[in-house]
């Protein structure tokens, strides 16, 4: 399997048959702007000093200061936070967000520490990147296994570090802290108004739509949740403990508490089902909303859903991407459908330099306003071009790409030889 650095680039290549892009923001493309690699030091319970690696990653700042979340997880790695960076500067173009895009992580495994320890991590990792980041240059955000309270701690180092409180440097934070309302269900909320603005194109019903998401952790319990309310029916949704199915729809509520109390879905009345069989369930719509390359050449041709709403990042390898395509199933590509999170990030961040915060109605109304016109400049684009929605999403975030990196003036414009 090609690294998942060379698999995301793989999308560059599907869009360039469609727009001309300058040699300079191709160049840009290529490869991360700017990469610290850190070892965050950890005094444990028990006494015993450990490091662990940390990353953070400017990818790309062509069309403002890098934004992107915090991974804690024992895979993260330079590739995987790179390919997150880079996913992250897409997502921005694709929302029309003043940001370019950057990522981070440690690579660890936070279940394994306690309430204490993480807080010492999360502090650490910010003694060690604190000249990197900063609210003009590259602003943090929660990822998997980190939340607002994590982020309260490392915006709580910064001003340590800095003797002053600096709220725009990282957004996702608690409310009290400075944190917008909605973020927390930002991701979950901005997938369901993608899935909703193309099932009105696509002229379909809630009622009667089966769904089945993998992953029930912030983004995915929130969508899953809001899919039952809008009538469609859930009938399977897993963690990393396995799944749990029910023909007839799932009880959401049991299965929050199931999570909550046993540690895992799979506790919770139904049919057990693993992460494997889950992504091959025949439903009408599958959500992957845990990690990368959950749908690869190797399970695609077994893939008997619909649609595949990616909440996750990178859920289906690019290497997928032609049987998907060749058994016709649509893949609302991660660049559009998780980028509630970023929108309401953005959002954190205004209200932050302004301090002047809005009403939860507010935030909720202007998320749905922004889903909702990039959902349909995508689904737009890719009727035009004859084109799936992943290439289609491409193709526009490398046009914001390419107008801002030719108001600055490329090769073109500084040419001496006039020709
Ligand atoms: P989270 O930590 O809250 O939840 C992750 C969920 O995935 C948990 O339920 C976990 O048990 C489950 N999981 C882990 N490994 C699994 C496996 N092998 N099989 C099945 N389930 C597994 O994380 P989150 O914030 O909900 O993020 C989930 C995905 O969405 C990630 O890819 C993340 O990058 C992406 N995303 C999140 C946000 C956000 O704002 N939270 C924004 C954009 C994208």
């Amino acid at each position: 399997m090609p690294s998942l650095f060379d698999g995301a680039s793989a999308r560059i290549e599907a869009a360039l048959a469609h727009i001309e892009i300058s040699d300079d923001i191709a160049q840009q493309l290529a490869q991360p702007d700017t990469a610290l690699k850190v070892s965050v030091p950890l005094r444990h319970d028990d006494g015993a000093m450990k490091l662990y690696p940390g990353y953070r990653v400017r990818y790309d700042t062509t069309l403002g200061p890098a934004k992107g979340g915090i991974r804690f997880h024992p895979d993260v790695n330079a590739d995987e936070v790179s390919t997150l960076a880079f996913w992250m500067t897409m997502k921005c173009a694709v929302l029309g967000l003043p940001f370019g895009g950057g990522k981070g992580g440690i690579a660890i495994d936070p279940k394994q520490l306690s309430p204490a320890e993480l807080e010492r991590l999360s502090r650490a990792y910010i003694d060690k990147v604190a000249d990197f980041i900063g609210p003009d240059s590259d602003i943090p955000a929660p990822d998997v296994n980190t939340n607002p309270r994590v982020m309260g701690w490392m915006m709580d180092q910064y001003r340590i570090i800095n003797r002053a409180e600096v709220r725009d440097v990282i957004t996702g934070k608690p409310v009290e802290m400075g944190g917008s309302a909605g973020r927390t269900t930002a991701t979950g909320d901005g997938a369901f108004h993608t899935l909703t603005t193309l099932m009105k194109r696509w002229e379909r019903e809630p009622d009667g739509t089966t769904v089945a998401v993998q992953g029930f952790g912030n983004a995915g319990a929130r969508f899953a949740r809001l899919c039952a309310e809008a009538g469609y029916t859930v009938v399977a949704v897993s963690d990393s403990g396995g799944g749990i199915y029910n023909a007839d729809g799932l009880d959401l509520d049991a299965i929050a508490k199931a999570k909550e109390t046993d540690g895992s879905v799979s506790a919770a009345d139904g049919q057990t089902l693993s992460n494997d069989e889950i992504v091959e369930l025949e439903v009408d719509i599958l959500a992957p909303a845990a990690l990368e390359n959950v749908i690869t050449a190797d399970n695609a041709d077994r893939v008997r859903a619909g649609v595949i709403v990616e909440i996750a990042n990178g859920p289906v390898a690019s290497e997928a991407d032609r049987t998907l395509e060749d058994n016709g199933v649509q893949v609302v590509p991660d660049i559009l459908a998780n980028a509630g999170g970023v929108t309401v990030s953005y959002f954190e961040w205004v209200q932050n330099r302004q301090a002047w915060y809005w009403a939860a109605d507010t935030v909720a109304e202007r998320l749905q306003s922004r889903m909702v016109e990039a959902t349909e400049a995508v689904a737009e684009r890719a009727e035009t071009l004859e084109v799936g929605y992943r290439t289609a999403a491409y193709v526009i975030a490398l046009e914001k790409l390419e107008a801002a990196a030719k108001a600055r003036g490329t090769s073109a414009f500084f040419r001496t030889d006039n020709g």
